[in-house]
C-alpha cells in the first residue's frame, strides 16, 4: 500500500517546507531496512560504515553541486540557523571583535543581536526604515575598516526579498545566512568566508544546519570556546564529535542526490525563475493583488503579497486552504500572504494557485 501524490496538497509553508516527492518515496521504501544493511537509518550507529557513506556522500554531492573548493570545510551541525547567529560571532569575531552587519529583516536583526554579545557591531546597511521591502543598493553599504567579517542574509523569508548580487565585503570575509535560499541557484563559493543554512526550508527536514566555511578561518576559533560551540571541534571531528542528526543528514543526502540527477543548480535556478515568474506576473497583471517587495529585490523563494483588505486576506486564506493550498498566511510580523515556492514546490502548484487567485478575484474583486 502506498500513500500517494493524490493525497498530497500544495504546501506553501515557509519552513519546514515541501520536500521532493521522489525523496520521500525513497525514504519510505528504505525506512524499515536500508538496502544491504537490514536496519533502518533511524537505528544505525553514527560510527557505522553505513553512516560514514551517508555523510561523506552528502558532503561530496554538496561539493559537486556548489563547486566547493578543497580549502573549504562542510559541517553538519545542530541548533538551527539560530545557533549560527551565536557561533559566527563567538568563533569569527576575535581578535578584532568588530563586525559589519547588513540588516534586511528580522533574521539579520537576530543575528546582529547575538554578535553584539561578543563585540562591536556596525550596521553597514539597513532598509528597516522602508519596512525591509528591498535589498540595499551597493552604494548604500558602508563598511568599516578592518572588520572581522561582513554578515548578510541572502533571502529574507518574511519580507520576500532576496539579494541579486553578492555584497562586496572589501578585505573582510563575507558571511551569509542562506537558510531560505540555499541551493536555489549556483553560488560563487570563493567569494564567501562562511555560509550557513538551516536545512528545513530548501534542503531537507529540520534538525540539521549546513555550514560551509573557508579553512583558514578555523584559526580564529579560540580554544577557550565551549567545545560544542567551536567550529574547530566539528571540523576536526568531521561533524561526528557527538551524535549528529543521523536521519536529517540522510534526508539532506537524498535531496542533494536528487538535485544532481535533476541537472544541478543552473537547472534549479531556471525552474525557480519560471515558477516565481508565473506568480509575480499574476500579481502584476492584477490591481486586486499587490506585491509587497520592490521588484528588483523580489525573492524567488517567498512571494509576499496583499489583497485590498485584511478581511479579504482572511477569506482568501480560508478558501485556499479548503481548496488544498496550505501555508499561505504571511508571517505574523507583516501580515498579508506569502507563497513559499522552494525548489521542491511543483510548478503545477503555482499554476493551480494562479488559477485560484483569478477565480477569487472574479468573485470578490
Ligand atoms: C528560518 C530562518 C532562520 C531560523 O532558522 P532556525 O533553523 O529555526 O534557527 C534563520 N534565518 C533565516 C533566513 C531563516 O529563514
Amino acid at each position: 500500500m502506498n500513500v500517494t501524490t493524490t493525497d498530497r496538497i500544495y504546501n506553501f509553508s515557509a519552513g519546514p517546507a515541501v520536500l521532493p516527492l521522489a525523496v520521500l518515496e525513497q525514504a519510505q521504501r528504505d525506512l524499515i531496512s536500508l538496502p544491504g544493511v537490514g536496519m533502518s537509518v533511524l537505528e544505525i550507529s553514527h560510527r557505522s560504515k553505513t553512516f560514514d557513506n551517508i555523510i561523506e556522500g552528502a558532503e561530496a554531492d554538496l561539493r559537486t553541486l556548489l563547486g566547493i573548493p578543497p580549502n573549504y570545510r562542510v559541517l553538519f551541525l545542530q541548533g538551527g540557523a539560530s545557533l549560527q547567529f551565536s557561533m559566527v560571532g563567538m568563533n569569527l569575531m576575535p581578535p578584532v571583535n568588530r563586525a559589519d552587519y547588513i540588516l534586511t529583516g528580522v533574521w539579520s536583526k537576530k543575528a546582529l543581536k547575538e554578535a553584539k554579545r561578543v563585540g562591536e557591531v556596525n550596521v553597514a546597511g539597513s532598509t528597516e526604515s522602508e519596512s525591509f521591502t528591498r535589498i540595499p543598493r551597493p552604494d548604500e553599504i558602508k563598511l568599516q575598516d578592518g572588520a572581522s567579517y561582513v554578515h548578510f542574509t541572502s533571502n529574507n523569508t518574511i519580507y520576500g526579498t532576496q539579494w541579486k548580487y553578492d555584497p562586496d565585503p572589501g578585505s573582510a570575509p563575507l558571511v551569509c545566512d542562506a537558510s531560505s535560499d540555499f541551493l536555489c541557484r549556483p553560488l560563487d563559493i570563493p567569494r564567501y568566508g562562511l555560509i550557513y543554512a538551516g536545512a528545513q526550508k530548501n534542503v531537507g527536514p529540520a534538525g540539521v544546519t549546513l555550514v560551509v566555511l573557508r579553512e583558514d578561518l578555523l584559526s580564529r576559533c579560540s580554544p577557550d570556546l565551549p567545545t560544542m560551540l567551536s567550529y574547530k571541534t566539528h571540523a576536526d571531528e568531521k561533524s561526528l564529535y557527538n551524535t549528529p542528526p543521523v536521519f536529517a543528514i540522510y534526508m539532506v543526502g537524498l535531496v542533494l542526490r536528487y538535485l544532481i540527477e535533476q541537472g544541478g543548480l543552473d537547472h534549479q535556478l531556471y525552474l525557480n525563475q519560471q515558477k516565481a515568474g508565473v506568480l509575480y506576473d499574476a500579481i502584476d497583471n492584477s490591481s486586486f493583488y499587490r506585491g509587497t517587495a520592490e521588484k528588483e529585490s523580489r525573492s524567488l523563494m517567498n512571494v509576499t503579497f496583499r489583497l485590498p483588505s485584511e478581511e479579504l486576506e482572511a477569506k482568501f486564506i480560508a478558501e485556499a486552504k479548503a481548496a488544498g493550498f496550505d501555508g499561505l498566511k504571511g508571517h505574523r510580523n507583516v501580515g498579508g500572504l506569502r507563497a513559499s515556492i522552494y525548489n521542491a514546490f511543483p510548478a503545477e502548484g503555482v499554476d493551480a494557485l494562479v488559477d485560484f487567485m483569478r477565480k477569487f478575484e472574479k468573485a470578490n474583486g
